[in-house]
């Protein structure tokens, strides 16, 4: 092996024999956001990682800044790499969303604004199922942060403070929470109003105004409403970005009205904690399309919610016998074995006021190409109705 540095794509994993080789003649191995930063110059970056809310935070995030005319980019896992982006077209700020394989090869990478938005279960295989060493990995985002720098996290994460109770971090740590009402920076709801506080200055917004619904959307709403602040965004920016702010593809997306039965494209929903949030954030019956490759899912996490709201469940995986274990008893259950089936299926036991909700639980590739084709597939069967 001849090279000065390796770049390492995300996904391969560092058991891999020719990173291991690597390591072994210590020949430094990087992920692409660390080779990149090192080009940045005197831009700013915004980063932000987490289990669930990533992507929706981030555009939000990006979203504020646009509003307010700056010159930013959004990268990392929307939009163009890191690298492209500061090769291409470097901008004065840079709104990134970077997952934690990302964060295992950094060196000196260190985010202005880092945010996490939650820390649950994912992905647990490449971190030999410790979740521990996973928590760790997503609070890499901070290790080289010093004091002049924030980090935004969610005070009811219990991952979150566990590892903040054991750990002595540099940079201001700002909060966002529904539970309680903060008297010190950061961001809560109170009743109906949200609020936002960054160098004792506040800015409020009512729930009612939010354009994303749901609870899952008012953490990711608090978490880029503090970014912003952070970085002197003004007000009327934010609020603007808040109140017109439209979902985005296969994320709680409304496809159709058809008979008065709505249907929602959720595919990107490929863990429980998603679909918790995607359940809790509707008040109609609902009609529930679950399933695919189960990542080991718990079903008792969304069971309330499931028995207080969910009329059907149609599952759609090649091995439906976890969801059956779980619901048997519990509500009507139906077999599907491809979209159109599960789409026919659904608008049947749908009636009118129902919601059709795709919000799988499941990684897609028994049946789909990922869960863009998932979604996509979803769509057109709706369409065809
Ligand atoms: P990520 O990029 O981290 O995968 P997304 O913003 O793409 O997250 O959202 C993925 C799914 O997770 C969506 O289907 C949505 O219903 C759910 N979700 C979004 N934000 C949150 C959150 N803050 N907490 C829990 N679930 C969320």
């Amino acid at each position: 092996m001849n090279a000065t540095e390796i770049v390492k794509s995300p996904g391969i994993p560092h058991k891999v024999e020719m990173v291991q080789k690597a390591i072994e003649k210590r020949i430094p191995v990087m992920s692409e956001i660390e080779f990149a930063y090192r080009y940045k110059g005197e831009s700013k970056m915004v980063c932000i990682t987490g289990s669930n809310g990533k992507t929706t935070t981030t555009s939000i995030c990006y979203d504020m800044f646009l509003k307010d005319n700056q010159d930013v980019s959004v990268v990392g896992n929307i939009g163009y790499s890191f690298a492209r982006q500061i090769a291409t077209k470097p901008t004065a700020w840079y709104v990134m969303e970077i997952s934690s394989f990302q964060l295992d090869d950094i060196i000196d990478f260190r985010p202005d604004i880092a945010v996490i938005t939650n820390i649950t279960p994912d992905h647990l295989d490449r971190y030999n199922y410790d979740f521990s060493l996973y928590t760790k990995a997503k609070f890499k985002i901070a290790m080289n942060q010093t004091k002049e720098d924030y980090l935004i996290v969610c005070k009811e994460d219990k991952a979150t403070n566990d590892y903040l109770n054991e750990h002595i971090l540099n940079p201001k740590i700002l909060f966002f929470t529904m539970n309680e009402s903060l008297n010190t920076d950061g961001a809560y709801v109170n009743g109906n109003e949200m609020m936002i506080r960054v160098n004792g200055e506040p800015f409020s917004i009512s729930i009612n105004d939010l354009s994303l619904k749901g609870k899952h959307n008012q953490y990711n709403s608090m978490a880029a409403g503090i970014s912003s602040r952070v970085a002197e965004i003004r007000n009327t920016s934010i609020r603007e970005s808040l109140r017109t702010f439209s979902a985005l593809e296969h994320r709680m997306e409304t496809v159709a009205f058809i008979r008065g039965i709505e249907f929602i494209n959720d595919s990107k929903a490929t863990n429980l904690n998603s679909v918790w949030y995607a359940l809790e954030s509707i008040q109609k019956p609902i009609v529930l399309i679950l399933g695919g490759v189960d990542k080991g899912n718990d079903y008792s996490e969304i069971e309330s919610l499931v028995k207080e709201k969910v009329k059907c469940i149609v599952c759609l995986g090649v091995d439906n016998s976890a969801i059956h274990r779980a619901f048997d008893s519990k509500v009507t259950i139906l077999d599907a074995k491809n979209i159109d089936d599960a789409v026919r299926y659904a608008y049947e036991q749908a009636a009118n006021g129902d919601v059709v909700l795709l919000s799988p639980a499941c990684a897609s590739f028994d049946l789909f190409k990922n869960y863009e084709d998932r979604g996509e597939q979803f769509k057109n069967s709706v369409r065809a109705l």
